[in-house]
């Protein structure tokens, strides 16, 4: 069984891509879980089609920790994956990690890491790997990690930091970077400066994944681009990935970069370099 985390800054697209992904690697024949690890609990929403789903601390809360059955925790969704969201506290009261701990401890005490599984994800939110949002990785659950980032400067200093993290937990618990997902957001060179971002961080870009208006109109539908248009060129990109990670064998210690690296990392390969090449330096209304 492999345990695989997926971290990255918020909104960067961990759960969609991460839904996806699992839709495609179950239809690889895969039997997955997949543990929502965001206090807004929305991990799960496209595979279990707007099936509401209680979350692990609210049922513990009601009926008690001891008390607490599989039925209350699972729903299955699109390709038999087993979902589960971990919840959290109201915004600003509490820690938010403590969704993931109890929820961990709980499937734990369900047995359900026995179950005939080929993987369990998490989907966890952050660009700091503290606290709460640790814990897959600091207990040595997920061996494996994947950041989801853009070529934002803002995306690229989450992956970076999230990649500190990892560094911290990499020689107790064996926790290893398995690469960089790029969910595009139309930046100049992206793919180039990613791909060469993930090259001094040691690893690799895994995937490039274009953005596609596909992705919305199958949220809209409550629904993965695999179930909603399964022969569209985003849901190959989609399948791409699972294979690619399915067939991985590059798992590295990372070297997080400083501040300043990574600006001079922007700057060999942003849209500075772009923007004054195409405008001879001289702005925008220059042409
Ligand atoms: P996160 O889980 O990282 O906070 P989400 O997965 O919720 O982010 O994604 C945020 C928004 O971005 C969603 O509304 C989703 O539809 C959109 N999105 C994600 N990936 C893509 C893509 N490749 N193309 C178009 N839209 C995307
Ligand atoms: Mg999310």
């Amino acid at each position: 069984m492999r345990q695989v985390a997926i971290y990255g800054k918020g909104g960067i697209g961990k759960s969609t891509t991460t839904q996806n992904t699992l839709a495609a690697l179950a239809e690889r024949g895969n039997k997955i879980m997949l543990v929502g690890c965001d206090p807004k609990a929305d991990s799960t929403r496209l595979l279990l089609g707007g099936k509401s789903q209680e979350t692990v601390l609210n049922s513990v809360k009601e009926v008690g920790q001891e008390n607490v059955t599989e039925e209350d925790v699972f729903k299955i969704g699109f390709g038999g994956v087993r979902c589960v969201e971990s919840g959290g506290p109201e915004p600003g009261v509490g820690c938010a990690g403590r969704g993931i701990i109890t929820s961990i401890t709980t499937l734990e005490q369900l047995g359900s890491y026995e179950k005939d599984l080929d993987y369990v994800f998490y989907d966890v939110l952050g660009d700091v790997v503290c606290g709460g949002f640790a814990m897959p990785i600091r207990e040595a659950y997920a061996k494996e990690i994947y950041i989801v980032c853009s070529g934002e400067l803002m995306a690229l200093y989450a992956a970076n930091n999230i990649c500190k993290g990892v560094l911290k937990y990499a020689k107790s618990g064996g926790v290893r970077i398995g690469g960089l997902i790029c969910n595009s957001r139309n930046v100049d060179n992206e793919r180039e400066m990613v791909e060469a971002f993930a090259k001094k961080l040691g690893t690799q870009m895994i995937q490039f994944i274009p953005r596609d208006n596909v992705v919305q109109r199958a949220e809209i539908k409550k629904k993965t681009v695999i179930e909603y248009d399964k022969d569209c060129v985003q849901a190959d990109v989609y399948r791409e990935l699972a294979k690619n990670i399915e067939q991985n064998d590059m798992f590295v210690i990372p070297n997080p970069m400083t501040m300043q690296e990574l600006e001079d990392h922007m700057m060999e390969f942003g849209f500075l370099q772009e923007y004054e090449r195409t405008t001879d330096g001289k702005g925008a209304t220059a042409a």
